[in-house]
């Protein structure tokens, strides 16, 4: 058994016979070999020796173990301007950028390095260290050429263990994280140790607690301070949403290593993930003010920050947080949304939370993915960490650009079914049960059939239900995620429709006992996988066979249609045809709309009202569009619909004073008081310039609900702001003479 004796035993002996001489004999590999052996004094010692050998490289590398990165930065400027540096000082350079958060100037670096050595595997290695932190899909072909240039790298093999279990592939992982271990040049090098630490959450994963604790006690036998395998531990357990977990790994990192300011940021992001915000600071801060300035770092202590410009609901199983210019507005259609939600899904999943849900509603959509990532640009609406659901507020988002109803609807879902399997699910699943809940939800929130899906029907690149994974992780097109979402949305489409609701449930339990997705799927449906995806091809061929044929026609029709826009007697006749080949097409320049427009020109009403209506329940979110449409359905006498209409416009753009003041004033008509009230309540909260009619109708409505005294307060304030206003002086009397003749 090799051992950390042969090797450390050298180095120290070089330590103690220091001397005049222990300055040209230290090396930085022995110097961070000390240091990894939690061997701090010595390594001190070492480091400080390089730093004053006078050469400058060697100085470069003491002052980086020093942690005076601005002098290694001085000095490695000198190593390399050098002739004939050798490639690796520029490695080397490169890799302190990229640990001190410039990955810009590493990857120049290290494609220095390679102009230098062609076949330099080092820097192959850290330009996938780079690709992996950008998140672009290019650190495997780096490993690979690493590994090909100098197959006896440890280090690649680690990385390369790594981007395995990142995949989803803990064979692979477990593979080449035993050839690093078996390769590392000595017992104990941080490749080793980080290769045991995969090794540990290969088997965390795997629920083979016990075989975990084997490896990291030989973690720790050979440093109880590398608080480093801990951390890398901590972040497979975040990446699986085990976020608990994950937290109480971090805190193990920082405990054996307690200058770990990586791992002490990464704790506080985890801890802002659970809902907390004393402790993040703490953490956050004492990271920041020992120079753990990256991007997730400022920006989780920025949005720590923002906190206070948001208020705070809670009731028995709700917490929601708005932004303080917009909770006035939001409030009542966010907790009633909420409360639907969990009412229908306590009882789809035959469960009950332990505690409330927590939704934050971010305006600022970078505001809302620091809060999800630590880092901002994600394309994301909504993410759920257990009980809390982060999402955008439709006033972060152009109007029409999201459905926050639905996104809501299909957050909660996760929090089911997060919780019913304790994050033991795939991610294909969770991901399908909540696009197929959006739809149970409402039909007009159905998973929609786009062209991007079209595209990949039409390519053949809907995967096998046992591979659905793949889509979500490793996509290997760009729309593939997309187009996964939509694939799985409809598998539990098809479940449900063919097993029914229940299947569906018996599979989360299966995924709860930690089934895989082929088991999961034999022990509720009965079928093979591959019978079942031959049963489900069948189904969906079915459903859009016909329109995945019709793809290429229907462009070439759509763009003739749209060309012919001015001449609205061939766009009537043109249009059905463009419809019929793609009905699900709801998007821009859809065919309804151009049909709806040139029929209402010919005075045709009725004919475009059907035809915008189609566009409705098929998806059509246009604000504009649902707007015309719901004034045409009121011209047309069709109250109850426009009503209905302006009410999913709620769910798209309520920021808009006259769809509250309309729909309030159907609603009142109808008999719906309540809706009324929340409707006028809206305009109020939208601050209108006339406050005093907003008010004055606030008035109205609770009026007609019988509350009077909330009528009378209402009718006041309007006075208050228009003391000539007729109508609610006339209200006001009429509300207190019913107040004394009332009981
Ligand atoms: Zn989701």
């Amino acid at each position: 058994m090799r051992s950390w004796s042969k090797f450390g035993a050298m180095v120290l002996a070089m330590v103690a016979g220091a001397g005049a001489g222990w300055a040209a004999t230290a090396t930085p590999e022995g110097c961070r070999a000390l240091r990894l052996h939690g061997k701090n004094a010595e390594a001190t010692a070492c480091f400080e020796a390089l730093s004053s050998s006078g050469d400058p490289y060697r100085m470069a590398e003491g002052f980086w173990g020093l942690e005076d990165y601005e002098k290694a930065k001085q000095e490695f400027e000198i190593a390399v301007g050098q002739p004939n540096s050798p490639a690796l000082w520029r490695v080397r350079y490169g890799t302190l950028f990229h640990e001190r958060f410039n990955d810009k100037d590493a990857a120049g670096l290290f494609n220095e390095a390679l102009a230098e050595d062609p076949a330099n595997a080092q820097a192959y290695l850290g330009l996938a260290m780079l690709s992996a932190d950008g998140f672009d899909d290019k650190a495997s072909g780096y490993v690979d050429k690493a590994i090909a240039a100098d197959p006896k790298l440890a280090a690649a093999h680690e990385f390369a263990a790594n981007l395995a279990l990142e995949d989803s592939k803990p064979e692979d992982a477990v593979k080449e994280a035993d050839i690093a271990i078996g390769l590392s040049p000595y017992a104990g090098g941080s490749d080793e140790l980080n290769a045991m630490a995969i090794r540990a959450a290969v088997d965390l994963l795997a629920e083979k607690n016990a075989d975990a604790e084997v490896w990291l006690a030989k973690i720790k036998a050979v440093n109880p301070g590398y608080g480093d395998g801990y951390a890398l531990v901590a972040g497979y357990l975040v990446l699986n949403y085990r976020y608990e977990d994950g937290v109480a790994y971090y805190r193990k990192a920082i405990a054996a290593d307690p200058r770990l300011w990586s791992a002490r940021s990464e704790l506080g992001i985890n801890l802002m993930r659970l809902g907390q915000e004393d402790e993040p600071r703490e953490q956050l801060e004492l990271s920041y003010n020992n120079g753990q300035r990256d991007a997730a770092t400022v920006n989780s202590l920025r949005l720590l920050d923002s906190y206070k410009n948001f208020v705070t609901y809670k009731d028995e199983t709700t917490i929601l947080r708005l932004h303080k210019n917009e909770a006035d507005l939001l409030r009542p259609y966010f907790e009633d949304e909420l409360h639907k939600a969990i009412a229908t899904y306590s009882a789809k999943y035959k469960m009950k939370l332990d505690g409330p849900v927590q939704l934050e509603v971010y305006p600022d959509h970078e505001d809302f993915a620091v809060r999800t990532m630590g880092m901002p640009g994600l394309g994301a609406l909504g993410v759920t960490f257990g009980k809390i659901v982060a999402m955008d507020s439709p006033s972060g988002r152009k109007p029409g650009d999201f459905n926050w109803g639905a996104t809501l609807w299909h957050e909660m879902s996760h929090v089911f079914i997060l919780t019913a399997t304790n994050y033991r699910v795939p991610r294909w699943f969770t991901e399908g049960l909540a696009v197929h809940e959006e739809g149970a939800a409402n039909p007009e929130w159905a998973n929609r059939l786009t062209p991007e899906v079209l595209a990949a029907i039409g390519d053949k690149e809907l995967l096998p239900v046992a591979e659905m994974d793949r889509g979500f992780i490793f996509p290997s097109y760009p729309e593939q995620v997309l187009v996964s979402y939509w694939q799985a949305g409809t598998i539990c489409d098809y479940i449900g429709e063919h097993w029914g609701d229940d299947a569906l449930l018996g599979m989360v339990h299966s995924f709860a006992a930690l089934k895989t997705t082929p088991e999961a799927i034999q022990a509720n449906l009965h079928l093979t996988p591959e019978e079942f995806d031959k049963q489900y091809r069948a189904w969906l061929d079915k459903r859009v066979g016909a329109t995945a044929a019709n793809f290429d026609q229907w462009r070439k029709q759509l763009k003739a249609l749209v060309g012919m826009a001015k001449d609205d007697d061939a766009v009537i006749a043109a249009a059905p045809a463009v419809m019929k080949l793609y009905p699900e097409y709801v998007e821009d320049a859809n065919a309804y709309e151009y049909f709806a427009n040139a029929q209402l020109v010919k005075g045709n009403r009725q004919v475009a009202a059907d035809a915008l209506e189609l566009y409705e329940l098929l998806g059509g979110e246009n604000p504009k569009t649902l707007e015309k449409l719901a004034s045409l359905e009121e011209d047309l006498g069709h109250v109850k619909e426009a009503a209905a209409t302006l009410d999913q416009l709620n769910f798209i753009y309520p920021e808009d004073e006259e769809l509250h003041r309309k729909l309030g004033g159907l609603w009142l008509a109808q008999g719906n008081i309540a809706g009324a009230v929340r409707e006028y309540s809206a305009v109020l909260a939208l601050k209108p310039l006339d406050r005093a009619s907003a008010e004055f109708d606030v008035a109205k409505a609770y009026y007609a609900e019988g509350e009077k005294a909330k009528a009378e307060e209402s009718v006041l304030a309007a006075l208050e702001v228009a003391p000539g206003f007729k109508p609610a002086q006339k209200l006001l009397l009429e509300i207190e003479a019913a107040g004394k003749s009332g009981p």
